[in-house]
């Protein structure tokens, strides 16, 4: 295996040094091209969608092919205003010589993707590293196969290998023979954290920048003053989307112990409004993506009292969306990330008691407060560290590309989307332009009896 892959990844370095990715009209014509492609595969992107997940047309578009397309518009119509030259003050030590910023392409970049939302997740990283002028080298999870079979359709019949390289497989072998024989100009990488762990060593024995989009075990916290009736909805659909399947997923609920009754009947009436009696036979419920998912999903159920759903089907892979209340802090649901269609709902009387629960897992991905008072909303945001955050929303703060989007702490390192794409994937050139009319000696040596100037100087 190292020794057939070398061979690609040493031309793609060439084709890198060739200076051909860099141009805005290379790079913005490459886009064009992954654009035609992927909306011109847009039902085999369904098809294999369904068959990985059970995902709805629906449901890929605003989460998959249609969120990846809006980040692609986005990316090109602001392309050439980010590849400027950023312009920067000087201070009195360099006058009158000009300072700018200069973004420059990395050069041979890795990224590697899970199966929870297997398209956006490899793809919209890839045109960041597109806009930025990198060649890229594309690993997708190896557990949603026919979503890797149809991206790596799309990226042969539209690159060619030296500049876009699809390498699929699995990942614990694929991956180190590339990062341990090739040295990466940066490793862009989605999964769980304990992977991530493994991919932050590799990279760092040859001091390989990185990007770790990781786990996260998200609180939502909903206040005694919240809207009850929004803050289930708002739930629920982020939470049973995609099966319970998403890095953002509110993990647990903490809701005010004298809204609890009232948020779990709603919760309920949600869940059954989205979803049917039925969940099972419902075309816009999700499915786990393999057995071994599945089996660790439905232990949780037994972690608690099921207040709603627990039905499951091996067979099918199915999980009902379940509520469960009476759940131990000490339990293996309270301290795994659930990344499945199961909600604990815990209650808390005093802000100090929930933090004290959301201290146990710290840093998550994202935090969720619903409150109608804009003062616990600056207590809440102020006394949680996370990656990102939604007032009264879960989720959806990801779909703006003008916020940066990435964790904290064992929930990930850097961020992504938007313009932060474009910056993860360049680097930040310093330059100072001096002009030759005026040098004055008083910077050469002999320095003796400069002290005071240099002190008003540099102060
Ligand atoms: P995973 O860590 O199992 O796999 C991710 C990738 O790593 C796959 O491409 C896989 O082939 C590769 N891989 C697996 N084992 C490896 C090894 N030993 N060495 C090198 N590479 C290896 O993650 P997953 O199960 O596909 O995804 C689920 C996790 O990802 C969850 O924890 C979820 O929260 C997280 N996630 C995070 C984000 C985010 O944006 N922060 C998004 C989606 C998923």
């Amino acid at each position: 295996m190292s020794e057939e892959i070398l061979p690609q990844l040493t031309a793609m370095r060439r084709y890198f040094e060739s200076g051909v990715t860099k141009p805005y009209a290379f790079r913005k014509q490459q886009l064009l091209v992954l654009k035609k492609a992927v909306i011109a595969h847009e039902s085999e992107i369904y098809e294999a969608l369904y068959t990985d997940l059970k995902k709805s047309k629906e449901e890929c578009w605003v989460t998959e092919n249609g969120f990846f397309l809006a980040e692609l518009n986005d990316t090109i119509s602001h392309l050439r205003e980010w590849m400027e030259p950023e312009s920067v003050s000087t201070n009195l030590l360099n006058l009158p010589s000009g300072s700018r910023v200069l973004r420059e392409p990395l050069g041979v970049v890795l990224a590697i993707g899970p199966w929870n939302y297997p398209l956006q997740l490899l793809f919209t990283p890839l045109l960041g590293a597109i806009a930025a002028g990198n060649c890229v080298v594309l690993k997708p999870s190896e557990f949603a196969p026919a979503t890797a079979a149809v991206m790596q359709k799309i990226i042969e019949a539209s690159f060619t290998n030296d500049y876009i390289l699809f390498v699929p497989g699995d990942g614990a072998t694929v991956i180190p023979n590339m990062m341990n024989h090739f040295t990466f100009d940066h490793v862009f990488y989605t999964g769980s954290t304990v992977v991530g762990r493994i991919i932050y060593k590799m990279a760092a024995e040859k001091l390989v920048p990185v990007t770790l989009e990781l786990g996260g075990k998200s609180p939502c916290v909903v206040e005694s003053d919240a809207n009850i009736n929004i803050a289930a909805k708002r739930i629920a659909m982020t939470k049973f989307s995609n099966a319970g399947q998403m890095c953002v997923a509110p993990d647990y609920v903490l809701v005010h112990a004298s809204q609890k009754e009232a948020l779990v009947a709603a919760l309920k009436n949600r869940i059954v409004q989205f979803f049917g009696d039925k969940p099972e036979e419902n075309e816009n419920y999700g499915k786990l993506i393999n057995e071994k998912q599945f089996d660790r999903v439905v232990k949780y159920l037994s972690q608690g009292n099921l207040i709603h759903g627990g039905r499951y089907n091996k067979e099918t892979l199915f999980i009902e969306p379940s509520l469960l209340d009476g759940v131990s802090t000490e339990s293996a649901i309270m301290k795994d990330e659930i990344f499945g269609p199961v909600l604990p709902i815990l209650s808390f009387n005093t802000t100090e008691e929930a933090l004290a629960i959301i201290a146990k897992n710290p840093n998550p991905l994202a935090f969720y407060i619903f409150t109608s008072n804009t003062m616990k909303e600056k207590l809440w945001l102020d006394a949680v560290p996370s990656g990102g955050a939604c007032v009264n929303n879960t989720s959806w703060h990801l779909t703006n590309p003008n916020l940066p989007f990435g964790g904290r702490g064992f929930s990930g390192l850097g961020a992504y989307h938007g313009r932060y794409s474009f910056e993860t994937f360049s680097h930040k050139k310093a330059v100072m332009k001096t002009p030759t009319w005026f040098d004055p000696a008083m910077k050469y040596p002999p320095l003796k009896g400069k002290l005071g100037i240099f002190k008003w100087i540099i102060r």
